[in-house]
């Protein structure tokens, strides 16, 4: 039987190419401010282009709630320092210090040049940019919360990512919406320079080539690898994993953060916003158990140690009805609050579980929510190569998929809208500074032939498995195996169950074998990068012998800093081996380590 296949032949054609001075990869919060500020610094007649698989109001950014801190001291007393310390701590000491100096510091100003920009953030009645509460943000070193949230709503982040898109379009930042980044252009191999990206049109299935002198990666993170996520569907770690499979290292993978407050069996998130304005979580015997576990921060502990003390709860028999969730009760909060502070929350809760939060209790479990790890970068975004700290000449990384480290090993809430900012602007100036002096870039040959028969040998594959049947399984193993708790065994299982799944996925079938818009093609393709991503974590996890924030060993429960001070570089030198392990010393300049009691 002959077989036509008009639409996989065209991916054949060489592809088009596009010349930029600078190319950002995502236009979530970090890559926008980072081609902003690229504009601003570089003029009017810089090529500056932003590639997003997602038209850019659809980044996850849009989707943050609870909001965006800065020590503004604005309705109680405050100041940088604090804010700094709280951040180290709440990162269990894996932060490096000088890194989050610079964003706790720098966060004030940040906040100030987004309102002039024309961010509508709540007011106090006198005026100025109203705080609210978030968990492990605290005054003078810990005596107890503070109010350090700049909010709007609770759409900060829509309102981030609207102010941003609609200052980039005023200064001509040019857009390719909808197309998917497949692979970066690196001629002359792993030590760079990158020269570009490989991107394929989701609209035509077309595959096109773009050049720039400077590329940054700001793809977001990569929750999908969890059965149970607060993430949307598109957070495949798409970055992360090309980044991977390029032999570049990967930084602290196994420090994935778990939420406290996810809906239960949903994962949709309900913001921390909900305990900062007073709500607090009830086990099944109706105690308010987070007392017992945080006296001081309460049910405002970093979430690390909120989600393990919900585990602890459930597993000591404490869920509601013995099963494997506890309640939020907002129910004091008052129509005020709920309609007004918290509206988005409170109509998810209303239309998903047809419960009313003001007269019921709202059942609620962790979920898989943020990635602590990334690929590494230093102060200004230039992507490392090696745990040495060599940088790779045209690559820069910043927002979710890269790791500064500012949030060690569980970032702070409110933290992760700050970070984009603050070190997508400065990625945008060095990256500026880079296009002044590198050389026109080269294209990649090789990258470009592969990416063509990759796709050709997807879309012509007859027999096969469908990519949802195994990355459900991958999100099943990932969540079961390596989530809030982990332990040697169950990682090593999780290990083999990933090395086989990807045996699968070799043979993968993509039905749709049509050009435009094929949905099909891209679940096969993400699925590739989500067991890129996962495959990192566990093996990174599986070498860390010790608890410490968002990585939970039964057996090691106590954190070690003789031997685990120090940040896990995870290299891949042949697909499906296990990575090579390398380490870097966290940087301290200020902290030394200390326990860590909430
Ligand atoms: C429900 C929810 C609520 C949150 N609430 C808060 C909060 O209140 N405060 C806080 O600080 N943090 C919060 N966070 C975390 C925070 O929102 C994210 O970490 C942050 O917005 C990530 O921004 P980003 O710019 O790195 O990436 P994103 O906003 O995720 O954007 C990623 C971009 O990359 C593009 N992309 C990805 N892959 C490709 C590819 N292959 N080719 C082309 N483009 C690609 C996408 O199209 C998108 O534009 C929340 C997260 C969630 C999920």
């Amino acid at each position: 039987m002959s077989l036509r296949l008009p639409d996989a032949t065209a991916t054949r054609r060489r592809p088009r190419t596009h010349d930029l001075d600078a190319l950002v990869v995502g236009a979530g919060g970090a890559g926008l401010y980072a081609a902003l500020e690229l504009k601003r610094d570089l003029g009017p007649e810089a090529r500056i282009g932003v590639i997003s698989k997602l038209y850019p109001s659809r980044s996850h950014t849009a989707a943050a709630q609870g909001g965006v801190c800065a020590a503004l001291g604005n309705t109680e007393e405050d100041n940088w320092e604090w804010h700094w310390f709280d951040t180290v701590k709440g990162g269990d000491y894996l932060v490096d210090q000088d890194a989050a100096e610079v964003m706790c510091r720098d966060a004030v100003e940040t906040i100030i040049n987004l309102e002039h920009l024309g961010l509508p953030f709540n007011r106090t009645p006198e005026g100025l940019i109203d705080q609210r509460r978030f968990g492990g943000h605290t005054r003078n070193h810990g005596e107890g919360p503070v109010r350090r949230a700049c909010y709007a709503a609770v759409r900060t982040g829509h309102h981030i990512l609207q102010t941003l898109y609609e200052q980039c379009i005023r200064h001509e930042v040019a857009f390719y919406d909808e197309y998917q980044v497949l692979d970066l252009q690196m001629p002359d191999g792993v030590g760079g320079p990158v020269t570009g990206v490989i991107g394929y049109q989701l609209a035509t299935g077309e595959v096109h080539s773009f050049l720039a002198k400077s590329v940054l990666f700001a793809t977001g993170g990569f929750g999908k690898i969890f059965k149970v996520t607060s993430n949307a569907h598109t957070l495949t770690g798409d970055g992360v994993a090309i980044v991977y499979r390029r032999g570049l290292p990967l930084e602290d993978m196994e420090f994935y953060q778990f939420h406290p407050t996810g809906m239960y069996k949903l994962g949709f998130l309900l913001s921390e916003a909900m305990r900062g304005e007073g709500g607090f979580l009830v086990n099944g015997k109706g105690e308010r158990f987070m007392e017992r576990y945080a006296p001081t921060m309460k049910d405002l502990a970093s979430r690390d140690v909120v989600s393990r003390s919900i585990y602890q709860e459930i597993a000591a028999g404490r869920g509601i009805d013995g099963k494997d969730f506890v309640h939020l009760d907002v129910r004091h909060l008052g129509a005020e609050v709920l309609n007004k502070k918290l509206p988005d929350m409170s109509g998810f809760i209303r239309t998903y579980f047809g419960i009313e939060p003001l007269t019921d209790l709202v059942p609620i479990q962790p979920t898989a929510h943020y990635a602590m790890g990334g690929i590494p970068t230093d102060l200004d975004g230039h992507a490392l190569a090696d745990e040495r700290g060599t940088r790779v000449p045209g690559l820069y990384a910043a927002g979710e998929c890269a790791c500064v480290s500012v949030h060690g090993a569980n970032r702070l809430g409110t933290n992760s809208l700050l970070d984009i900012l603050v070190f997508g602007r400065r990625a945008g100036v060095a990256m500026a500074d880079e296009v002044r002096r590198a050389p026109d870039p080269q294209p990649d040959a090789v990258a470009e032939r592969a990416v063509l028969a990759g796709l050709a040998e997807l879309l012509e594959g007859m027999e096969g498995e469908r990519p949802a049947v195994i990355r459900a399984e991958l999100q099943e193993t990932m969540f079961a195996k390596c989530g809030v708790y982990r332990n040697g065994a169950l990682l090593e299982e999780a290990q083999a169950d990933l090395r086989r799944l990807r045996e699968r996925a070799r043979h993968l079938c993509v039905q749709d074998k049509g050009r435009r818009y094929n949905t099909d093609l891209v679940e096969a393709l993400e699925l590739g990068f989500l067991l890129d991503c996962a495959e990192a974590t566990v093996d990174s996890a599986l070498a860390r012998t010790e608890t410490r924030g968002g990585h939970a060993r039964e057996d090691f429960p106590d954190r070690d800093d003789v031997e685990w001070l120090k940040h896990t570089f995870a290299f891949r030198w042949s697909e499906g081996a296990p990575p090579r392990m390398a380490y870097r010393p966290v940087t301290i300049t200020k902290f030394p380590p200390k326990p860590r009691v909430y």
